[in-house]
């Protein structure tokens, strides 16, 4: 979705940018109001209630129009305002920039003055330069853009220090570009979303520190109106003309909070990190749409199909549709999927980035987040006990216990903060009774199980102190650590060399043997997949396309997608031979064809590929781990 539109969706942002676009667009037009003179006097028509004739908000203790005064007011107000972030905006993020750019003696000497001005509360720096300078508007505007620097310049220097370190900026150097290019053409681009979220959530400030300067009577001085000033000479009425201060005020008000909806709205849209959505904490599940929920509690959790078939099987899965819900597109992520896992056997789910692999396997523990995840269909069952729309006292069990995960990324699962054998440690107690000597000593096992060299000495290891091989065994342990039915490892192999990954391939494969584990195990890589399963699930655009024995799938592809998909794997001693890439790009997730998904991409598409789904099919097969299924009415053509 664009920024705009994403602005556009923020409705309190939209009402922030309608009171200023509304109050801007009146004191820009004042000078073509039919409005009074806002200096000019009427001792006659003192204080005046608002609705008197000819002047509609009444008037001030000198008779003068307050609307005609609050129009001009507002007019000087904002420029004001907007001129000191503007002046704050430019040389506080040229200090932050070149602060962090050259660093060293600059970077000291820019921040120990920076330091300086931060040392003092702002608002009575901003008072004493006023008084060094003298009343008066224009110094007002001086003493609130000074105060106002440093926080431009912290922002952005801190925005800047993680960038100068990046590859791109070593390639701006080795391309030639000189210091000033890579300031202003590199790094500025790139700093420039925080430069603008600072400056919204700073022009607010600043139009209130005008206005405080004004009431002190240190800004627009007589007979000059400015919001400020109008409040301040209000005061002195307050208790027999209310409305001379309160019309002011009100005004400020709401143009403050105007320009901070706006200002979230703008941040919002520009913080990759809120646009990510890194404020919305998920849920501890995923949420079960109302429709099967509602379904699945009438049936009393009982679970599709025959039950007596999948009680035996710690893991099945049927017809599970997990989508991504956003404002405007409904994701498809993981559509009709269906797999049984019998009891020590290991299932491949295979195919390429966004095919659906992790939602499908996030989903059995309620582990996609919402939002925007949301269980649409389907069930998932542990030994026939229904998990979708289970209590979550009920998936707490189940997780890390009965059916432990291993992430792809040890780095980014382990916790940097804790040693881990702690980690280890936890998990076990998480789950079972037993003392803080006893959970440390199962660690202890447990990095002995997976081949931890030395592990009661590396027990006291904090992640980073560890090879990413070791950080992954650990992950190993921790999935290891209550004896768990099923071990879903996503990619667990993905972020290792070669030779480390075929360590692990290994240790799973003596594990689920020894263990009788039960074991997914996601990959894009064929070769991975058939060194550890015994089944091969293919998934497309969120659809099982395939599935059967891996000796089948290897043997006779019977969908294009797979055929294609192992046609890319590089052989050895092919050398110089082509690689066959698929042409063309998978469908975006929230517009799917009607028909076959992978039509668009398909050697052998013809017309009635595209004008319907196509059905999941059963194939005849001699395999005894499984039926074969594909998903192509062409299908049969490529069992001859
Ligand atoms: S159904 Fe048609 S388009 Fe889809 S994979 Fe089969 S042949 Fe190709």
């Amino acid at each position: 979705m664009s920024g705009f539109r994403r602005f556009f969706y923020n409705r309190l942002a939209v009402i922030g940018l309608g009171l200023l676009i509304a109050i801007a667009a009146v004191s820009l037009l004042a000078p073509i109001l039919p409005i009074a003179h806002p200096n000019i006097t009427d001792l006659t028509m003192r204080i005046m209630p608002p609705g008197t004739e000819g002047h509609v908000l009444g008037t001030d203790q000198l008779g003068r129009d307050i609307l005609s005064r609050l129009i001009w007011g507002t007019r000087i107000s904002l420029a004001v305002g907007l001129s000191a972030t503007a002046i704050a905006a430019i040389i506080g993020s040229l200090i932050g920039i070149v602060s962090a750019f050259y660093g060293g003696v600059i970077d000291n000497t820019l921040m120990r003055g920076i330091d300086m001005l931060m040392a003092f509360p702002y608002i009575l720096l901003a008072l004493a330069i006023v008084a060094v300078l003298g009343p008066g508007l224009f110094n007002a505007l001086i003493a609130i853009s000074i105060v106002n620097i440093p926080f431009f310049a912290r922002n952005v220097r801190g925005a800047t220090v993680s960038l100068v370190r990046l590859e791109y900026i070593d390639a701006a150097r080795l391309s030639g570009k000189n210091n000033v290019k890579i300031v202003f053409g590199e790094l500025l681009p790139n700093v420039m979303p925080v430069i603008v979220i600072t400056i919204s959530t700073t022009v607010g400030w600043m139009i209130l520190e005008t206005a405080g300067l004004s009431f002190l009577g240190l800004g627009a001085q007589p007979p000059t109106a400015d919001l400020g000033s109008m409040l301040g000479d209000g005061r002195g009425v307050i208790l027999t003309a209310p409305h001379v201060a309160t019309l002011p005020g009100l005004v400020i008000l709401v143009l403050v909070i105007g320009i901070n909806l706006v200002g979230d709205g703008l941040r919002d849209v520009l913080d990759p990190y809120l646009r990510a959505g890194a404020l919305v904490s998920p849920r501890p599940a995923t949420e079960v749409d109302a429709k099967l929920l509602a379904r699945k509690r009438a049936e009393k959790l009982e679970t599709d199909g025959d039950a007596s078939h999948i009680s035996d099987l710690p893991l099945s899965v049927r017809n599970l549709r997990t989508w991504f819900w956003q404002r405007d597109a409904q994701i498809h992520a993981a559509d009709d999927v269906s797999f049984d896992l019998p009891k020590g056997r290991a299932l491949g789910i295979m195919g390429e980035s966004g095919s659906g692999k992790s939602v499908t396997a996030l989903s059995v523990l309620g582990l996609v987040p919402t939002p925007p995840g949301r269980i649409m269909d389907g069930c998932v069952t542990y030994y026939g006990e229904e998990l979708v729309g289970a209590p979550l006292e009920r998936l707490r069990f189940y997780r890390g216990n009965r059916i432990a995960y291993i992430f792809q990324n040890p780095m980014t699962s382990l916790n940097p903060l804790f040693s881990v054998g702690e980690q280890i440690a936890e998990a076990v107690r998480r789950h079972q009774p037993v003392t803080s000597e006893e959970a440390w000593a199962r660690a202890g096992e447990l990095m002995d199980m997976v081949q931890i060299p030395d592990a009661r000495r590396r027990i006291n290891d904090y992640p980073h102190q560890l090879s990413g091989g070791m950080r992954q065994r650990i992950g190993i342990a921790i999935a290891l650590a209550n004896d768990p039915d099923v071990i879903i490892a996503d990619e667990p192999t993905t972020a290792l060399d070669v030779t480390i990954q075929a360590q692990i391939l290994r240790l799973l494969e003596n594990l689920r043997e020894r263990y009788g584990v039960s074991l997914v195990f996601i990959s894009h890589d064929f070769g991975v997949v058939s060194a550890v399963c015994e089944r091969i699930v293919v998934m497309y655009a969120g659809e099982i396309v395939e599935s059967g024995s891996v000796e089948e799938i290897y043997g006779r592809p019977l969908h294009p997608y797979t055929r294609r998909l192992m046609a890319c794997v590089p052989r050895v001693g092919s050398r110089g031979a082509e690689m066959d890439a698929i042409p063309g790009l998978p469908p975006a997730l929230d517009r799917l064809p009607a028909g076959c998904r992978f039509a668009e991409r398909c050697d052998m598409a013809i017309e009635a590929c595209t004008s319907a789904p196509i059905p999941l099919e059963e194939h005849a097969n001699e395999s005894p781990v499984g039926a074969r299924e594909v998903r192509c009415i062409r299908a049969k053509e490529m069992t001859v």
